[in-house]
């Protein structure tokens, strides 16, 4: 990272022209969560219930992706680090040929935005690659658009805009395929 304070040496260090100077685009609030491929939701509960001690949410099945996804939610309820485990339905799901491709993994990192259409836009208009240049609908009635892995340093990531439901607690609903 640049103007990391550990290299850093005397006076020459400038302060100017770090990344967060520049106007953010995704201005993300948050990891929303984190996306993890699975061959098996059932093969995983091991793991993460008793060995990480997650508590299980739900899951959901999300035909547009033909997936399976269980949540697990990490830490204080009210901010908790939430966990997306996607189970490929069929051979044709992404998920499925990440799976075949990569193997089981680390998948995609979503972070929680507001106004993910404009965002979308601002990032089109910027030249910045974009597997959905419009929102389409995610898991618990969630938008959600995904910037091309090579637009982010190979990380797949997710922009997720939590359904509004009239309450504050926007995290417990921001979970998206
Ligand atoms: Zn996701």
């Amino acid at each position: 990272m640049k103007g990391d304070d550990m290299n850093a040496s005397g006076p020459s260090a400038t302060p100017a022209a770090t990344p967060a100077a520049i106007a953010s685009l995704v201005a993300a609030k948050g990891v929303n969560h984190i996306g993890i491929a699975v061959r098996s939701l059932d093969e995983q509960r091991a793991f993460y219930e008793s060995v990480l001690g997650a508590r299980f949410e739900c899951i959901e099945e999300v035909k547009s992706q033909k997936v399976r996804v269980a949540f697990y939610a990490l830490g204080p309820i009210d901010n908790a680090v939430r966990l997306e485990l996607l189970e490929p339905t069929s051979p044709e799901s992404p998920i499925a040929q990440f799976i075949e491709k990569r193997g089981e993994g680390l998948h995609h990192v979503a972070y929680t935005v507001t106004d993910i259409a404009g965002r979308l836009c601002a990032l089109h208009q910027a030249g910045v690659r974009l597997i959905d240049e419009y929102p389409r609908a995610g898991a618990h009635g969630s938008q959600i658009a995904f910037l091309h892995p090579k637009a982010s340093n190979g990380v797949l990531t997710e922009l997720c805009e939590p359904r509004r439901n009239g309450n504050s607690n926007g995290n417990s609903n921001g979970h998206a395929a």
